[in-house]
């Protein structure tokens, strides 16, 4: 097998040694996880079965036809029955679950996929349309799978070598199918599209597996099985390495594990640089079964809650108000105390309800985040009467992302006022202090923040939109991702005039984005007089290090100096310097 390297954008850092397993594009719209040794046979009889059950379908729709229906319709059930039979439906998908431990549906669209690329360089148009039989079919034995029981997911970091291996290969990922991989059985993620902040790549650095976006044409070169290397770091793919080249990274990845292992002492010790000033260090959670990792990680609180992975990869059906407050209040319980910030819905843009509906044009500027909820005002009212329940169980913040206008504002916390009224009116109990902030995120937030600071309890810095609209680049394309730059000038001011006039105005101000877990960046932060940082619990430690190592009377004088430059490589050049001080 021939060796050869791929290079694209480094999205979750790490070392990531294992065995391609492609993800058919198809294959991304069911469930998919691996079958733990012992349980493959089960789950070849649970395919087998709704093959049996749709065959007996078929049976009965043929034996129903009014005899006055036109013939084709018998013919075409003739053809479903055929294809049914045929080895390659009935019996390779089973060979598939065998060898590759994929769960039924998996393993079925699997087959489907490599059937369907066949049938495309068929040059008979008559038998290049069957493919839409094909994909028919197998609709039928997905509905009847979907209503049997599944066969658990091979329990993650057991001692099954087999799926110890898994690197996902992809053409694209939607961050709500990244979701499904949270058992971890895979080790590592390879896409050809993607960019470094896209919600997928974000919901990967949170799982902290290492990979790599951007990798153009990573899911045809790859072949299924082959041996890879994911430097998370560098953005790199080595594909069927040679010996010597895996022993380097081995070593590496030891060194990795054998660093990770030392940061780990820093857990209860406060974060506090060298001068003595105390910064407090948050989560970004997406699910509330990520708040023990934030805890572990000895985090102050949670700075980011992304409410709207509770509403994707439903098919749109929006989570009741009692269901949400089970989730908010999960979070909050779980941090004993410690601040929850939950932001409210931000769904658009690479973030869709459901994958399947209609996109706006441009959907990074269409209705996002609280545009979307200022126009959806009962999906707004029961999010926010769900998280002020919430409140009384734990200390809670409210986040509004996406805000532009002084109406926005408004309305938002108008819109709070009467959920609050609301409870009231029942006799629930809530916590009628809970601070309102604001995400700072659309430069005009950012060139308004009288507006902001006049109205809101505190400020967050989303930088991942804050880059994306300030340089006009959208986040997810890799085409243009070599031009999202956080050490952009323009970028670098927007922060800085933030952070300022949240002191200004005596009010908090964190940054939620992903620079605040970059430590490269963790010391301009700082000298730009950032003290809250809201990160992945996973980034969290290496944060911490830096700002213990971290003097403030050094660091504010070069930051100054940063900060009146308008070159972008002298600035490049002093954020080096920055570390090195
Ligand atoms: C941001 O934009 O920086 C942010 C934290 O929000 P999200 O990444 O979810 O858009
Ligand atoms: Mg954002």
């Amino acid at each position: 097998m021939a060796s050869f390297t791929l290079h694209g954008i480094p999205v979750s850092r790490g070392i990531a040694i294992g065995r391609a397993h492609k993800l058919a594009p198809a294959a991304l719209d069911v469930k998919h996880y691996l079958v733990a040794e012992e349980h493959l046979e089960a789950e070849v009889t649970r395919l087998r079965q709704a093959l049996a059950q749709v065959h007996k379908e078929l049976q009965t729709l043929w034996n129903e036809l009014p005899k006055d229906a036109p013939t084709e319709l018998g013919a075409f059930i003739d053809v479903h029955a055929l294809i049914l039979s045929d080895p390659m439906i009935s019996e390779a998908p089973l060979d598939i679950i065998r060898a590759r431990h994929y769960n039924a549906e998996w393993a079925l669209l699997t087959q489907i996929d490599e059937l369907s690329a066949q049938f495309d360089e068929i040059e008979d148009p008559y038998l290049r349309e069957r493919k839409a039989d094909i994909q028919q079919v197998a609709e039928r034995v997905l509905k009847v799978l979907m209503g049997t029981e599944q066969i658990l997911p091979a329990a993650a970091g057991g001692d099954d070598e087999f799926q110890a291996q898994m690197i996902i290969v992809a053409h694209d990922i939607s961050p709500a199918d990244m979701l499904q991989f949270r058992d971890r059985s895979f080790i590592g993620f390879v896409t050809d599209v993607g960019g470094q902040n896209s919600h997928t790549a974000i919901v990967a650095r949170s799982l902290d597996i290492p990979a790599a976006v951007g990798m153009s044409g990573a899911s045809t070169l790859i072949e299924q099985d082959d041996w890879l290397i994911i430097d998370g770091d560098a953005g790199v793919v080595i594909a069927n390495p040679s010996a010597l080249v895996l022993e380097q990274y081995r070593e590496r990845q030891g060194a990795a594990a054998r660093a990770r292992k030392k940061l780990n002492k820093l857990k209860k010790t406060p974060a506090i640089t060298k001068d003595g000033t105390e910064i407090t260090l948050l989560a970004n959670i997406e699910l509330p079964d990520d708040c023990p990792a934030a805890m572990e990680a000895g985090a102050n609180g949670v700075g980011l809650f992304r409410s709207e992975f509770l509403f994707m990869g439903r098919n749109s059906r929006i989570p009741s108000e009692d269901e949400q407050f089970e989730q908010y209040k999960k979070a909050v319980v779980a941090m004993k105390g410690r601040p929850v910030t939950i932001r409210t819905l931000d769904i658009g843009a690479d973030k869709p309800l459901d994958q399947s509906e209609h996109t706006a044009l441009n959907p990074a500027l269409g209705l996002r985040a609280i545009r979307y909820c200022l126009a959806e005002p009962q999906i707004f009212l029961t999010q926010l009467r769900a998280i002020l329940r919430a409140s009384a169980f734990g200390k809670v913040k409210i986040l509004i992302p996406m805000l532009a206008h002084a109406f926005e504002i408004d309305q938002s916390l108008a819109m709070i006022a009467q959920a609050k009224a609301e409870l009231r009116e029942a006799k629930v109990k809530f916590d009628d202090t809970v601070p309102v902030g604001a995400m700072i995120e659309i430069p005009a937030a950012a060139l308004s923040l009288p507006m902001f600071v006049k109205r809101m309890d505190f400020l967050s810095i989303g930088t991942n939109d804050l880059i994306q609209y300030t340089l006009a680049i959208d986040r997810v394309d890799y085409e243009v991702a070599h031009l999202y730059n956080p050490l952009h000038p323009a970028v670098l001011q927007l922060i800085s005039m933030t952070i300022a006039a949240g002191h200004k105005a005596g009010i908090d101000v964190a940054v939620c984005g992903e620079m605040a877990g970059d430590v490269k960046l963790t010391r301009l932060l700082l000298g730009m007089g950032l003290r809250e940082f809201s990160m992945h619990p996973a980034q969290l430690l290496s944060v911490k290090q830096e700002i213990l190592n971290s003097d403030l009377a050094r660091i504010v004088p070069q930051t100054r100096k940063i900060m009146r430059s308008m070159e972008p490589a002298a600035i490049a050049d002093a954020v080096e310097q920055l570390q090195l001080m």
